[in-house]
């Protein structure tokens, strides 16, 4: 058998490996199984590309190549294994962001040598393209997940500068794919104006939008990847391109479903002012009742059904095995404890989902919102963990909130709601919530983890 049908088995193992690795993580008790299946495919994928070919190449090359793996693995392990939980979701965008960085240098690499070809300009300039969008986007979606750029920023008219943009990249584009200009002058041009397009098209973005960004930077990373797999006739990128970009987008349809928000919505509809408090009447006035681990804990053990909503305070307090802990405490008691679980909680897709299942919290005791939402009005007890946003009353009361007609977790239905956070303050859209003043509410303020703990030696002694 000859290297290149070698080379073609490798792939095609790879692809398979990347289609079963994408199906396990669809449910989180075999999502790392699937993970590391995925990573032998792509070792596969990457040792065949650099040994099975028929090209000369120096040994020096060899050397640069693995010194650049070793580089890149390392950086890669460290920064795996040192990120705390929290800040996983920035992380995420981060090397997304990297996956874009690299189509787009793909691109810039190979132009001069393949101007004679206008099918490899049109791949090399639509991977630029869509590869720079996603890595300047995803940059700074990675500062307003960390904080650094929380406020999103809207210039005068920035609709129309942004389609401006839009469109010269575009014209320039075609412009490169139909003259083939022997300088790549042009297509530094077009980086350029791709780079700007990608910061200027995520800075307007609000923070309760972001979910659906993220994902669609990241079908955009997976399409970039594609015209690279095109580019150099790679089954294994082509595939790998090919099912980031799908998973993404599907995400994306996902996420605008959750968000209740149209795509379009999301990308030009961020303009005006929005109203950050929580109602109507211009703000959330009212008492806030503030309790006791001990009265929380009353409150818990004689209830019959309890619902536990978990949030980005949640992953803060790391207080996902506490709060595993507190439900096996509660069922052994005879209550009925289920979680409910809304699509955006948290800060990147799954998050809560991954959390609880590190805590090894029975994956049929998580709840979807639209599943759980009628149950609030027959439970006894919702026990809000670190969540904000997604149980804002604003998102159905307030049209002009920026979170409103966003689905939320109905928990003002139930009979009692105790939440534990550690402040008033607001949670990732920097809104109120009225929640926290209806009297049927409690706040046990403090840290999660904390919280949970004096519940759990409070119910132990009754
Ligand atoms: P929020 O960000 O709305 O609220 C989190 C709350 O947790 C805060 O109000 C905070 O209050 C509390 N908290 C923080 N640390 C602790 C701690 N140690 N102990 C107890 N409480 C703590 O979270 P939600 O999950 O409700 O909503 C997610 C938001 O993030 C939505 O707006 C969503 O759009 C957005 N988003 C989601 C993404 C996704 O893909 N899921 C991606 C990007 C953004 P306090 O400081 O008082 O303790």
């Amino acid at each position: 058998m000859d290297t290149h049908a070698i080379l073609n088995i490798a792939y095609l193992i790879a692809a398979v490996t990347f289609m079963t690795g994408m199906k396990m993580l669809g449910s989180p008790k075999t999502a790392r199984r699937g993970n590391q299946i995925a990573a032998v495919g792509m070792t596969i994928a990457i040792l065949a590309t650099i040994f099975l070919h028929d090209k000369q190449i120096d040994p020096l090359i060899y050397i640069l190549i693995f010194a650049a793996i070793a580089v890149g693995t390392f950086i890669g392990w460290y920064i795996a294994v040192k990120v705390e939980m929290t800040k996983m979701p920035e992380l995420v965008s981060f090397f997304n962001g990297m996956g874009g960085a690299t189509a787009a240098l793909i691109g810039l690499l190979e132009y001069t040598h393949n101007t004679d070809s206008a099918y490899k300009i049109a791949m090399i300039v639509a991977g630029l393209l869509i590869g720079s969008v996603s890595f300047s986007g995803s940059m700074i979606a990675w500062a307003k997940l960390n904080g650094s750029m929380r406020k999103p920023i809207r210039l005068p008219n920035y609709n129309i500068f942004n389609l401006i943009i839009l469109i010269a990249a575009l014209a320039l584009a075609v412009f490169i794919v139909v003259q083939r200009p022997e300088s790549p002058i042009y297509l530094y041009a077009l980086f350029a104006l791709a780079l700007l397009y990608g910061v200027m098209f995520v800075i307007p973005i609000g923070g309760a939008d972001m979910p659906v960004v993220i994902s669609l930077l990241n079908s955009f990373t997976g399409l970039a990847a594609a015209f690279g797999g095109f580019l150099y006739d790679n089954m294994a990128m082509l595939t790998g391109g090919v099912l980031v970009g799908s998973a993404g987008t599907i995400l994306t349809i996902a996420m605008t479903k959750a968000m209740n928000r149209s795509l379009t919505n999301v990308i030009f509809g961020a303009f005006g002012d929005t109203d950050l408090t929580g109602g109507e009447d211009g703000g959330t006035k009212g008492t806030v009742k503030s309790v006791t681990p001990s009265d929380a804990g009353i409150l818990l053990n004689y209830a019959n059904n309890v619902i536990i909503v978990p949030g980005y305070g949640l992953a803060v307090a790391q207080a996902q095995h506490a709060i595993h802990e507190l439900e096996e405490l509660l069922e052994k008691k005879g209550v009925n404890v289920k979680y409910a679980i809304h699509p955006v909680a948290g800060r990147m897709p799954g998050h809560m989902n991954v959390l609880l299942a590190e805590a090894n919290v029975d994956y049929d005791k998580l709840v979807d919102m639209d599943d759980i939402n009628p149950q609030f009005k027959n439970t006894d007890v919702v026990l809000v963990v670190g969540a904000n946003d997604v149980v804002n009353p604003a998102a159905k009361k307030n049209p002009a909130s920026p979170i409103y007609g966003m689905p939320i977790l109905d928990v003002e239905d139930a009979k009692n709601i105790i939440v534990l956070k550690r402040s008033m303050k607001p949670g990732y859209a920097g809104i109120d919530n009225e929640l926290f003043y209806n009297p049927k509410t409690s706040m046990l303020f403090g840290d999660a983890k904390d919280s949970i703990t004096k519940i759990i030696n409070e119910i132990k002694n009754m």
